[in-house]
């Protein structure tokens, strides 16, 4: 583009909240043929809440009764003696010391139902599973299916109730207590409002929309049929370090891929992206690896980005 094709464009899109680094950029960004979203915190809100507490019994069924067990039977195991209540205190203290998003919901949940919450005398983070932690000597593990059966519990039993929270859209993490499966704990998030309109004008204009998460498959889906994307567009359980072979497996027949993330997570996708979006309250990491910043945290404001490119490209002929 010309200088002041540049200058046109930019100006443009600072007005709009959508800034560009570079003239290189907001030329490319017409040329987008695919946009990839990252769910957490780029489709949804990113503001997890504790929506559900389930406690198994020895055989894995969900307990009708949310009280504590009977305490007269004497082959009763550990995780099968705790009530919905010890459930939660147990994940909220491993999960205690976590960041993650999920972690601060369950906390937060577990506060709220006026549990006191202690720290653990240790904990892991698993990345991508979950954490392990210690609680008054008991191993406590909170998260996938895979974290539990990497530590030989087998998480079989809870799978028609992970199902239907899925299915939900929410997501799902197991609780295991002293070597067993002890319940399950789940978090919901909500839609941006604009994410279905954002969905559907990238698709009128031809755009490919895909998906991608580290969240379980049918958590995904679920999602992505609310906001209007084609389940086979989603790539679901994508470990952190995986994200950027992901955008370039999606890349390697010549698509154009624009990658939209806000966070550390998604800095390496949005770093091998045709062109990488950085959207709202992004953390810095994610900014500097991309190309175009959006200000606000709405998703219609990638379609913007295209539209500018478009404009400007247009006051060059
Ligand atoms: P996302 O891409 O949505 O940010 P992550 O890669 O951080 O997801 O995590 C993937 C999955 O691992 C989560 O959906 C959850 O099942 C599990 N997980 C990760 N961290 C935690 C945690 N602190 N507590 C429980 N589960 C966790
Ligand atoms: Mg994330």
């Amino acid at each position: 583009a010309t200088p002041a094709a540049t200058m046109v464009g930019t100006t443009l899109g600072a007005q709009n909240g959508v800034l560009f680094k570079g003239g290189d950029v907001l030329e490319r960004a017409k040329d987008v043929d695919t946009v990839v979203f990252d769910k957490t915190g780029t489709l949804t809100k990113g503001e997890m809440e504790l929506t559900d507490v389930v406690v198994f019994d020895g055989d894995g069924q969900p307990l009708a009764d949310s009280g504590s067990l009977a305490t007269d039977g004497g082959q009763l195991t550990a995780a099968e003696r705790l009530s919905e209540d010890d459930v939660l205190r147990l994940a909220a203290i491993a999960e205690s010391g976590s960041e993650h998003p999920l972690a601060r919901a369950i906390v937060d949940g577990a506060k709220a139902r006026g549990i006191d919450v202690a720290d653990p005398d240790d904990f892991e983070n698993v990345p991508g599973h979950g954490i392990k932690a210690n609680v008054n000597g008991s191993e406590v593990l909170v998260g996938n299916r895979k974290l539990l059966r990497d530590n030989g519990i087998d998480p079989s039993p809870a799978q028609e109730t992970m199902e239907r929270l899925e299915n939900e859209g929410k997501t799902a993490m197991l609780v295991a207590y002293e070597g067993e499966l002890a319940g399950v704990v789940a978090d919901a998030d909500t839609v941006k409002e604009s994410a279905k309109d954002a969905v559907r004008q990238l698709q009128e204009r031809g755009v490919d929309v895909m998906m991608i998460t580290g969240d379980n498959e049918r958590t995904a889906r679920a999602v992505a049929e609310r906001v209007g994307i084609d389940p086979t567009n989603v790539r679901a359980e994508v470990l952190p370090e995986d994200k950027s072979d992901a955008v370039e497996s999606i890349q390697t027949d010549g698509r154009k891929a624009m990658t939209v993330g806000d966070g550390v997570n998604d800095a390496p996708a949005l770093a091998v992206a045709y062109v990488g979006t950085a959207i709202g309250s992004g953390t810095d990491v994610a900014i500097e690896a991309a190309d175009v910043t959006l200000m606000r945290d709405d998703p219609l404001d990638v379609v913007k980005a295209i539209r500018i490119s478009d404009a400007t490209l247009e006051k060059i002929k």
